[in-house]
């Protein structure tokens, strides 16, 4: 009887740290953009892989582990073959295309006579990828943490947004700048300890907007792209200002941009910045909405965000001042300001607040859950 027990629980444990392990290395898996207009794609798989019909799941052939092999869109048969792990789980995979190492396999979706290359990845080892593209690797680990769970929550909010492409992120600056294969051990401590854990409102998964550094307050989103989210709105810096910057334009540069007509820029109409206060031409944090620049011929009226285009700005809080033969934007902050701020998150980190009470100050009302 005493033996039947303990071989029954010693089967229980077995059990129970197999599921336990299962369940700790799944997480969605994801299609990340990685190029298209191809006419081939040369692969190489870390373990052995076969090589599937999309469509109907067709076994097409086995691929044998570090070995190339090119796939041709001129030849391809179907219209969407996929590499997938033979033996091991997609997220133990690692797929080298064109040179680049990848976390999971790869989709190829047949366009006419060439070929989209996707990356099918887990969102955790994606996480790995983003996170040390877009936050550096030495920064301390609460604002890796609140870095992952901000990317992890616009990755799956945004699923999808490229579905007319056939996949659901690009890895560029549009969705977030993914790079493939890295290894960093505090990025790696950060995904792993934030597992599965997002941004919700109202149980939807909130859009985690992020940018480089807000100048001394983040933005309201309506006030940049024209949408509402009451958690994406202007919060001032508690511990740092940012840095400031300076672009200066010739005054005849500057003049050629203002269109047809326009003359030799003469003076600006602009409120004088003060960061977190409003004005009929500033938003709430003193970001420039719209400007008048005045010619010697005639007027124009621009947004900040067009400045900010037309001459590289790092950011729409500035102010602007004709200096005898020069144009000179001083301001602070760079990116859109909506959401956390990588250069504040760094700031708090350092003063000991934890990924959670960052994410609280930069995302007002929004809860953190463990969606898997
Ligand atoms: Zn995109």
């Amino acid at each position: 009887m005493r033996k039947i027990f303990v071989a029954l629980m010693v089967l229980l444990l077995l059990t129970g740290t197999a599921c336990a392990e299962k369940k700790s290395a799944w997480s969605p898996e994801m299609r990340i953009g990685l190029t298209s207009g191809v006419k081939r794609v040369e692969l190489k798989v870390s373990a052995a892989c076969v090589l599937i019909d999309t469509a109907t799941g067709k076994r097409l052939s086995k691929i044998p582990a570090e070995k190339k092999f090119v796939i041709d869109a001129a030849k391809l048969k179907v219209d969407t073959v996929e590499v997938r792990p033979k033996e091991i789980r997609l997220q133990d995979l690692q797929t080298t295309i064109d040179g680049k190492k990848f976390f999971g396999g790869v989709r190829l979706n047949k366009v006419r006579d060439t070929l989209t290359v996707i990356n099918l990845v887990p969102t955790e080892e994606y996480l790995r990828g983003v996170v040390a593209k877009e936050m550096m690797p030495s920064y301390p680990l609460e604002a890796l943490k609140a870095q992952t769970v901000a990317a992890r929550s616009f990755a799956m909010k945004n699923r999808s947004r490229h579905e007319t492409e056939g996949f659901d992120l690009c890895a560029t600056t549009h969705c977030q700048v993914y790079d493939g294969y890295a290894e960093f051990d505090a990025v790696n401590r950060a995904v792993e300890e934030t597992r599965g854990r997002v941004l919700m409102f109202k149980n939807k998964i909130a859009d985690a907007n992020f940018h480089t550094d807000s100048g001394g307050m983040t933005e309201n989103v309506a006030d940049v792209w024209g949408t509402y989210a009451p958690y994406l709105v202007a919060v001032k810096e508690l511990l740092t200002l940012g840095e400031p910057w300076t672009v200066k334009v010739t005054a005849k540069d500057f003049s050629a941009h203002m269109g047809e007509g326009f003359g030799e820029v003469k003076s600006f109409k602009l409120s004088p910045l003060t960061i977190g206060k409003d004005a009929d031409d500033r938003s709430s944090s003193g970001r420039v909405k719209s400007m008048q620049i005045v010619g010697t011929k005639k007027t124009v009226k621009l947004t900040g965000a067009d400045l900010r285009l037309k001459f590289s700005l790092p950011s729409t809080l500035f102010d602007i001042k004709l200096d005898g033969e020069a144009v000179i934007f001083e301001g602070y902050g760079r990116g859109h300001g909506v959401g956390m701020s990588q250069l504040g998150a760094k700031a708090y980190a350092t003063d000991g607040w934890s990924y959670e009470k960052i994410l609280a100050h930069y995302y007002r009302g929004a809860q953190l859950k463990k969606v898997y």
